[in-house]
């Protein structure tokens, strides 16, 4: 079975084309395409790709498409992506300007051209449609919680993977199948009698986020109504008071869009560093004794103990603490940072392991750590591919 996942930008096109055959996952080809401006022309030019390269005869070898498509009104799991719910991401255009618009005519585009595969959506929601509602809610009046102002929560299909990867690496495969078939089965399965399985996942990269889960199921994020929220992410500010930006529009004289802009483009790490939105070069530059790196650096840090600590408390402990992602996989210094003086809590990073983990799975806590410390490189594209998977296979099965 051939799945490919597209990945759709306003002007690039990229893709990943999986085979899922004989119970194994292959990689069977990946690519794209940046300054696209004829759109249909790049999907054609995907497809010969995919042909020139000898995995597909034609479009007809493909099971489906699956895209990470981010946020829909009263829809979300992993769908198909029919009129309806195509209506229900315009509908929420505005809660994800920069993806649902571009996603929207993609998709529509595959659907013109390839009207007989199945195209799967994989919303980024999805992980934490389960999650308490006490966790979600916001305390705002009813008519703005029905207008969508909640906490949804992204990055949905990392998390996911981790929870799914973690349950296996701790040899919890009773969670891990729960997890594998949490959309299916429309939630959580109880593990009847079995310890719980407690994880706080850490995808720390451009975009941050934390995210507690408990047996495979999400319980609650740092992120909020949008992106815009949680840890600092690299341009965009995270969390922020309600009344900052109306005092922002009043006493700097700004206009709201100008506001917006400032709080996307010119906050987060660029601009409490003043320097970089990447944490590589601000890492650098803090250690070089730069001060607004350092801030950066160490505001990034505390962000991310504050959401680890709202989880461990929520989950009445945790059994992993699990780092993914560019910064989360590969920056030994800040993952040390985040675990330091945590003994208390049962948490006890092995240094030298730590250092010497870059992009690889690892338990980089010490032997007699309570709590286990993981990092496990992510897989967004491969997990909208076998949620894809498993909704076709599901409806052969139903
Ligand atoms: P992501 O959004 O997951 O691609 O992560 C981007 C962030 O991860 C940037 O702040 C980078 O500095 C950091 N990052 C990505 N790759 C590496 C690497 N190989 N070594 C150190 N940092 C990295």
């Amino acid at each position: 079975m051939k799945i490919l996942v597209a990945n759709l930008g306003s002007t690039s096109l990229k893709w990943r084309l999986f085979d899922f055959s004989n119970h194994a996952e292959r990689l069977l080809h990946k690519g794209g395409f940046e300054r696209v401006t004829d759109y249909p022309k790049a999907i054609e030019d995907c497809l010969a790709a995919l042909q020139a390269a000898g995995v597909i005869a034609s479009e007809s070898d493909l099971a489906a498409v699956g895209f990470k498509t981010v946020i829909a009104r009263d829809v979300t799991g992993c769908v198909r992506l029919d009129d309806q719910v195509l209506a229900a991401m315009a509908a929420y255009n505005g809660l994800a300007p920069a993806h649902n618009p571009p996603y929207i005519t993609g998709i529509k585009l595959f659907a013109q051209r390839m009207p007989s595969v199945p195209l799967i959506g994989l919303f980024e929601t999805a992980f934490y449609q389960f999650a308490p509602e006490a966790m979600t809610r916001y305390a705002v009046p009813a008519a703005w919680h029905a207008a969508g102002i909640r906490r949804w929560s992204f990055h949905g299909a990392s998390h996911k993977f981790v929870a799914e990867r973690s349950a296996e690496l701790l040899g919890r495969d009773d969670v891990a199948s729960r997890a594998r078939r949490l959309y299916l089965d429309g939630g959580p399965a109880s593990l009847q009698g079995a310890p719980p399985l407690r994880v706080i996942s850490c995808h720390l990269g451009g975009s941050s986020s934390v995210t507690g889960i408990l047996n495979g199921a999400a319980i609650g994020s740092s992120m909020g109504m949008s992106p815009q929220s949680g840890l600092p992410q690299n341009n965009r500010v995270g969390d922020l008071d309600a009344e900052a930006i109306p005092y922002a529009v009043k006493t700097l004289g700004l206009t709201l869009e100008e506001a917006q802009r400032q709080l996307s483009k010119e906050s987060g790490l660029k601009g409490l560093s003043g320097l970089s939105n990447d944490m590589r070069e601000i890492a650098g530059a803090a250690a070089q004794g730069h001060a607004g790196a350092r801030l950066a650096l160490d505001h990034f840090v505390c962000s991310a103990r504050h959401w680890i600590g709202a989880f461990f408390l929520e989950l009445n402990g945790a059994d992993a603490l699990v780092f993914t992602a560019g910064i989360g996989e590969n920056q030994a210094e800040i993952r040390a940072a985040i675990c330091a003086n945590l003994d208390g809590l049962g948490l006890q990073l092995d240094l030298a392991k730590n250092a010497a983990t870059r992009a690889t799975e690892a338990v980089i806590s010490t032997p007699d750590s309570q709590v286990k410390i993981l990092v496990v490189p992510t897989n967004e594209e491969l997990v909208v591919a076998r949620e894809t998977k498993r909704f076709l296979d599901n409806l052969t099965t139903l």
